[in-house]
């Protein structure tokens, strides 16, 4: 399923499967296991903000961008209420050369977009990233994995799309099989977290 503009809008008239209210388990993980450490973070497709705002909450400088406005302003008035510094934008992750300078972040994280995009956006994509990111910076990922059964919801990604999006510009780390949280019918699916150097 590719999802277009509009439809990333009208899921958030509503609350969306993805919005579950707190950080997905797997980007906390990074966090414990500081693979995350505090720095200039991006949050790519960052929705209403539950990933940027944890690891602003320990000591990162985040930016979250989503093509959503709705989003944003969910995700900025839950900064306001917990007293969390962070800042949310209108964005389109294509085009990260025009939002930020070269090397900006030393964190860019991606939980559930990389797994939207079309296959012309994936490396397009790939190079937004590796443009925002810093020499040695990292790249976290969370997406759907072909693990999963059914077709319910995004595409499924395999470690081969993984590696052939981005093997090219980064130092694939680990592809480490993990799940989402969701309120999806399945609310556990499957996904593959994806570490990455540039
Ligand atoms: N990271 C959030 C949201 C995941 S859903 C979370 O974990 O809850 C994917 C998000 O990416 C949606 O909020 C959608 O609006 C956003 N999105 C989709 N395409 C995008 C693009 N090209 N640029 C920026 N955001 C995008």
């Amino acid at each position: 399923m590719h999802m277009m503009f509009r439809d990333w809008e009208e899921a958030y008239r509503g609350v969306p499967p993805w919005d579950i209210g707190r950080p997905q388990p797997a980007i906390e993980a990074l966090v414990h296991d500081r693979e995350i450490l505090p720095g200039k973070v991006l949050d790519v497709g960052c929705g209403t903000g539950e990933n940027a705002l944890l690891l602003a909450r320990h000591g990162s400088e985040v930016t979250g961008i989503d093509l959503v406005e709705e989003a944003v302003k969910a995700a900025r008035a839950k900064a306001a209420e917990r007293h969390v510094a962070a800042s949310f934008a209108v964005g389109n992750a294509l085009d990260l050369d025009q939002l930020f300078g070269e090397g900006s972040f030393d964190t860019v994280i991606d939980s559930g977009l990389f797994h939207a995009l079309s296959d012309e956006e994936r490396p397009v994509y790939a190079r937004q990233v590796g443009w925002a990111l810093r020499p040695g910076g990292g790249y976290f990922a969370l997406c759907f994995s072909d693990k999963e059964p059914g077709d319910w919801g995004p595409r499924r990604i395999s470690r081969r799309e993984l590696e052939e999006t981005f093997g090219g510009l980064f130092r694939i780390n680990y592809i480490k099989e993990t799940h989402f949280l969701s309120h999806a019918p399945n609310g556990r699916p499957q996904a593959y977290l994806l570490s990455a150097t540039k």
